[in-house]
């Protein structure tokens, strides 16, 4: 991606399962290196937690199982051990206990962390898989009490478009984060404005309702216009990109300079569009063409929106690199 001149990013905080390239804190004594994770680092703010290690558990250590034989349990087969309750209470407690952040990055097939990825025994002895798609403890807590917040393990990292999903989301979170301190409307509005092509791609109808709670018609206290605010915001980016929504916004954008191209590039840039309703992987080129457009005739409103650059360009290369 071109670079991004007129945008400062804030630093998202994610929660991120501390194997992942942070400790060998694995059952047997691994780690997991991530060269996305370490390409996220200048830009991102970690909070690393092994949810085993804090229960008390050793490195190395007998593995644990996730069992349901009517109800959820966590075991620990070697030695008979139910971790269930301890594991529980770990992480409400944790989670209750951090102030912010904004997403988390949780290792698959973890029986503490995975998403969706986790084999679920029917007894701990027997060896037997009733299903492969269960959430790990900690992960369950996550997913349940937070669901509003962007969550990836380390597999969907390889795939750019949940990448790129995770990493708009975890940004455009961080700095709302940062508005919202600021306790004031034009911060706010600030915020929109140049999030708005953003938004309409995900959801024009969504736009529309955000722009009437930051225009505060009814005098609202700053406070409940924020708050109002962020459950639209969480909404809006919650769902991937829809084809039809993206080409609107770029329609619109490129009514910004449309004026200015002659019949062979409107042409282009018509055939472009067709090419991404067909392949949605174009979607980075076509950015790619908008910012420097943008910059070719110095469109500074354009430069300013976040959907060509929604977080920092350097992790858009470090997407060809997990
Ligand atoms: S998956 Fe979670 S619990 Fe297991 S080692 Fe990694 S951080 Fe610790």
């Amino acid at each position: 991606m071109e670079t991004c001149p007129d945008l400062n990013f804030s630093s998202p905080i994610i929660v991120i399962s501390k194997c992942l390239g942070f400790a060998h804190c694995r059952y047997n004594g691994q780690i997991v290196p991530s060269l996305f994770v370490e390409a996220m680092s200048p830009f991102v703010e970690f909070i690393d937690i092994c949810p085993e290690c804090e229960i008390g558990l050793g490195v190395p250590r007998e593995p644990i199982l996730m069992v349901d034989d009517g109800s959820r349990k966590l075991i620990q087969p070697a030695i008979g051990l139910d971790l269930t309750e301890k594991m529980t209470t770990f992480s409400r407690s944790y989670l209750k206990g951090l102030e912010d952040f904004d997403g988390f990055i949780l290792k698959s097939k973890s029986p503490s962390c995975g998403i969706r990825t986790t084999k679920v025994f029917m007894d701990p002895d027997s060896g037997k898989c009733l299903y492969h798609e269960g959430n790990g403890f900690f992960a369950e807590t996550v997913l349940r009490d937070y669901p509003d917040l962007p969550v990836i393990d380390e597999r969907q990292i390889t795939d750019s478009f949940l990448m790129d999903h995770f990493l708009t989301r975890a940004f455009a979170l961080a700095s709302f984060r940062d508005a919202s301190l600021s306790g004031k409307i034009h911060t706010l509005v600030e915020y929109h404005t140049r999030n708005k092509l953003l938004f309409m791609a995900y959801d024009k109808e969504l736009l529309n309702e955000m722009g009437n709670i930051v225009a505060n018609r009814n005098e609202l206290p700053v406070e409940e216009v924020y708050e109002k605010y962020l459950s639209l915001l969480t909404r809006v980016l919650s769902k991937p990109l829809e084809t039809g929504y993206v080409v609107n916004a770029f329609m619109h954008a490129f009514g910004y300079f449309s004026r200015n191209l002659n019949a062979g590039e409107k042409f282009g840039f018509m055939q472009k569009l067709q090419q991404y309703r067909e392949d949605s992987s174009i979607i980075f080129e076509l950015k790619k063409w908008f910012i420097s457009r943008a910059e070719e005739f110095n469109v500074d409103y354009l430069l300013k929106q976040t959907f060509f650059c929604p977080y920092p360009p350097q992790l858009s290369g470090s997407l060809q690199i997990v």
